[in-house]
Parts: structure tokens; C-alpha cells; sequence
């Protein structure tokens, strides 16, 4: 089973489990803000599924399941995260050891953005915990072939995370390189 966080990446980890394996797609995303969103990306992704005829499973939405999940560690982004992916991939890693799958995997470490460590425990944790194999694949290497490929199918991007906090924390991300680089030019 392949966690996916959104469509533009799940292209290039999908093509590149597929070349041993055999993979359904799960989308198990409550952290995403606001529910539009998450119907946005989930449409993305259901949207390219269907042409390729990938089989997707929809963990039901509820935000408040992550909430519940992150409470107490909310300001700190990197306890946060990983309460996060552990929540995400549980939900993954329980559905696989129910339905008879031998494996899990995530999309998530096809962005830069992300912890691959941090995304590797959780992923070794909840899957020792249900009994399943964790497949660990740090795709980030994908990346830019990822944007290229979202690009030319016309993909919705977001420019976020996923959560509430995250946006914020998205602009002064994109505000701190702004800055780094025009001071890199001045020099
Ligand atoms: S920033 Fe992303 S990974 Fe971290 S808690 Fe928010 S949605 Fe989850």
C-alpha cells in the first residue's frame, strides 16, 4: 500500500514500486486545511488514477482526528510533524495489516520540504506496530521530474503542506528565501 500525500507525487514513487511490486494507492490525509483543499488535491490525484487505472482507497476525511493527534505539540513544528506522519502512515500501515498486504510505503519524501528521517521513523514504528513491512524509499531525487511531469499534465499544486499551521510557516519559508537570495546577489 502507497501512502499519497497529493497527485504530483505520487507520479514518479508509483512508477518506481510498480516496477516489483503490485500497488493501491492511499489517500490518508486528515492534516490538510481547509476541506476544500483536501478535496482539491484528492481530486487531483483521483483525476489522474483514473487514466492510469490505479486502484485509490480514501481513508474518510476528519481533521479532528488529526487535531486530536497533534495536540500538545502544535507549535513545534518538528514534533508536530512527526506526530503527523506517524498518524498518516498508522492509519496506512493498519488498513494494510487488515486487507492482507505485505507492504507499506509513502509518497512524502518525493519533496524537499520534508523530514526523510523523521518520515523513516515513523514509518518503521507504526509499521513494526501492525505487523507489516515498511518499504523506506527516499525519493527526493524524483523531485524535479515530478514538477516536470505535474506541469505538463496540467496538475494542481499546492503551495503548502497541508495543515493550518503550515501555511503560515509555508510563506515565511518562501519570505526567509526570498530574502537569502537577493542577499546572495547584493554580495
Ligand atoms: S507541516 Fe505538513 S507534515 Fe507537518 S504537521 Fe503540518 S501537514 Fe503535517
Amino acid at each position: 500500500m502507497l501512502h499519497a500525500c497529493c497527485g504530483p507525487c505520487l507520479l514518479e514513487p508509483f512508477d518506481a514500486l510498480l516496477a516489483a511490486h503490485e500497488v493501491t494507492v492511499v489517500y490518508a490525509n486528515p492534516n490538510i486545511h481547509p476541506a476544500e483543499e483536501y478535496e482539491r488535491r484528492r481530486d487531483t490525484l483521483l483525476a489522474y488514477a483514473r487514466e492510469r487505472g490505479i486502484e485509490v482507497v480514501e481513508i474518510p476525511y476528519a481533521q479532528e482526528v488529526w487535531a486530536e493527534a497533534v495536540r500538545g505539540v502544535e507549535a513545534d513544528r518538528d514534533a508536530r510533524c512527526r506526530a503527523c506522519f506517524r498518524l498518516r502512515l498508522g492509519m496506512v500501515a493498519r488498513l494494510a495489516a487488515e486487507q492482507g498486504y505485505e507492504a507499506v510505503a509513502t509518497t512524502l519524501t518525493v519533496s524537499p520540504y520534508q523530514d526523510p528521517a523523521a518520515i523513516a521513523d515513523a514509518g518503521e514504528a507504526v509499521c513494526a506496530e501492525a505487523g507489516v513491512v515498511w518499504l523506506a524509499g527516499d525519493f527526493r531525487e524524483h523531485y524535479p521530474e515530478a514538477i516536470r511531469r505535474s506541469r505538463e499534465l496540467g496538475m494542481y499544486r499546492q503551495g503548502y503542506c497541508g495543515c493550518s499551521f503550515s501555511i503560515a510557516e509555508a510563506e515565511q519559508d518562501r519570505a526567509r528565501r526570498r530574502a537569502e537570495r537577493s542577499a546572495n546577489e547584493r554580495r
